[in-house]
């Protein structure tokens, strides 16, 4: 029986007076991976900042296992189990890995949460690198950090904005592995994509936006049968290779 973590039910979202988000619905089942993919500007970012709580929408509800969430800060959804890892990475450059890490600890702990030995369990990499400054880490090392972080803090639901953003194709490949892995161990997660390709190898269903609202919402065998919609909102042509 699969059962609801997540749903965002018709928000509109603004900042100030501009209007972002028009009437954007989703829901995640319990263990599933979801994307939401578009283009540049779409409203992506925004309905992630919404979920989290540092915007809060002016219409619709947001409801967290049951629970209305709709007007929490970022705060109280973290300590509800909910972690965010923003698009832009947000690695303390001066800082070592093992000081990066621990700056994650501060928001630590709850159920199911790493610890320091865990994280460095899962990602060997990290381990190598505890001593080497965050600017001295490659980009796909940095994003491994960053969600490493988030994991030292009870995640029931993952929020990832664009972790492939900028990474070479080899190095995507890596991102994609540790996202299947933290699914397998039983995360949920919401993944923000323009990478529509990284997108479908990896989550089950995928919600298009468009100027801030759904456009469209199929299985990965779906999308990938969506001609129209892969060229009119995720400017993926005929001929793209879609396999990663
Ligand atoms: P990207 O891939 O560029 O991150 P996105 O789909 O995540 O795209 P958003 O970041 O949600 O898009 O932005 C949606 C719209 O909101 C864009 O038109 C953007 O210019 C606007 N926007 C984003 N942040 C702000 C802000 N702080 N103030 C005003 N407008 C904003």
């Amino acid at each position: 029986m699969s059962e609801e973590l997540l749903r965002v039910d018709g928000i509109d979202a603004a900042y100030g007076q501009s209007k972002i988000l028009q009437d954007v619905s989703l829901s995640i089942d319990r263990g599933e991976v979801v994307s939401l993919v578009g283009r540049n500007g779409a409203g992506k970012t925004t309905t992630l900042r919404s979920i989290v709580g540092i915007l809060t929408p002016s219409a619709g509800t947001i409801t967290f296992e049951g629970e209305d969430i709709t007007a929490l800060s970022d705060y109280e959804t973290v300590a509800r189990g909910i972690q965010y890892v923003p698009e832009d990475r947000q690695v303390f450059p001066d800082l070592t890995v093992d000081e990066n890490l621990r700056m994650g600890e501060l928001k630590s702990g709850g159920a199911g949460a790493l610890s320091m030995s865990e994280v460095f369990d899962r990602f060997p990499r990290l381990r190598e690198r505890r001593s080497n400054s965050g600017a001295q880490l490659s980009g796909g090392e940095q994003q491994m950090l960053v969600i490493a972080r988030a994991l030292l803090g009870q995640t029931d639901l993952l929020l990832l904005d664009e972790p492939t953003e900028g990474l070479a194709p080899q190095i995507v490949e890596d991102v994609i592995e540790i996202i299947e892995t933290i699914s397998d161990e039983g995360v949920t997660i919401l993944l923000v994509e323009q990478n529509v390709q990284a997108a479908m190898s990896v989550a089950d269903r995928h919600y298009v936006i468009n100027k801030g609202q759904n456009v469209y919402e199929g299985t990965t065998e779906e999308l990938r049968n969506a001609d129209e919609i892969l060229e009119q909102h995720l400017g993926v042509g005929g001929e793209m290779d879609l396999s990663i």
